[in-house]
């Protein structure tokens, strides 16, 4: 089975795994990140996907299928939809329901993996994570990301931004060096030829563009190292 039709098939195993395994609990308890940042922390990760649904969706029309935009749109809104729900919540449980709601949302390629990325952070990440065990979740689940898409680094996807931001990040770069490392990754993809994904399909054809998967990972973190930035 391709990778393409192995990550769709397996969409729906993650989730059931998770509703079951994983049920998030609302919680009135306030863990770390107090309610209100954690509310500004979703938010603004969601207005800046949504702010470049157009970008996304071009990048994938010009070396995959053109709806990586609006998956994510989709995804990202429903996440929204949460927000009193999941501000909420422990940090843990909170990023195991935004995993779980964006397996179920974004589709394609990338919703099994985004929300692979998400689960796995709220496994690894204890309530109150200190920085180091921030990075050490964070490489946890970029793990978890690699074996779910049976792919690596160097392969132009989104793992071509998450490997060097949690690099940056684990060796003690502050919020603008892990948004610089992030947003640079993605541009760096443009030169890449596609071994993973859809884009894999066209072969020499992938080089010249920037990897759709590589930029939304990248906004993200860009929007993250933004709210942790202004303290
Ligand atoms: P689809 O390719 O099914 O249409 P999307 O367009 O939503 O899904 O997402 C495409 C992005 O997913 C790619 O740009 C790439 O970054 C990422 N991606 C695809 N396959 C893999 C994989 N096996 N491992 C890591 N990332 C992948
Ligand atoms: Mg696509």
């Amino acid at each position: 089975m391709s990778e393409l039709k192995h990550l769709v098939a397996n969409a729906s195993a993650v989730e059931m795994a998770v509703v079951t395994e994983n049920a998030p609990r609302s919680s009135e308890q306030v863990h770390g990140l107090d309610r209100e940042r954690k509310r500004r922390l979703i938010a603004a990760v969601v207005e800046r996907i949504v702010a470049h649904v157009d970008e996304l969706t071009a990048l994938d029309a010009a070396i995959g299928d053109g709806d990586h935009g609006y998956n994510m749109k989709r995804g990202f809104e429903a996440v929204l939809q949460d927000l009193d729900t999941l501000s909420a919540m422990s940090l843990p449980d909170l990023l195991k329901a935004v995993g779980m709601k964006l397996v179920m949302k974004v589709g394609g390629a990338s919703g099994p993996l985004y929300g692979t990325l998400f689960l796995a952070l709220g496994k690894e990440l204890p309530a109150e994570p200190s920085r180091a065990q921030a990075a050490i979740a964070f490489e946890a689940a970029i793990a978890a990301v690699c074996a779910r898409g049976k792919s690596g680094a160097g392969q132009k996807t989104m793992l071509d931004v998450l490997i060097p931001a949690q690099r940056a990040f684990a060796a003690g770069g502050d919020a603008a060096d892990v948004k610089k490392t992030a947003l640079s990754a993605a541009a760096a993809t443009a030169p890449m030829r596609a071994t993973r994904g859809r884009a894999s399909f066209l072969g020499e054809r992938s080089i010249g563009h920037v990897d759709p998967g590589s930029r939304s990972s990248s906004l993200m973190i860009a929007a993250l190292c933004d709210e942790f930035g202004e303290g």
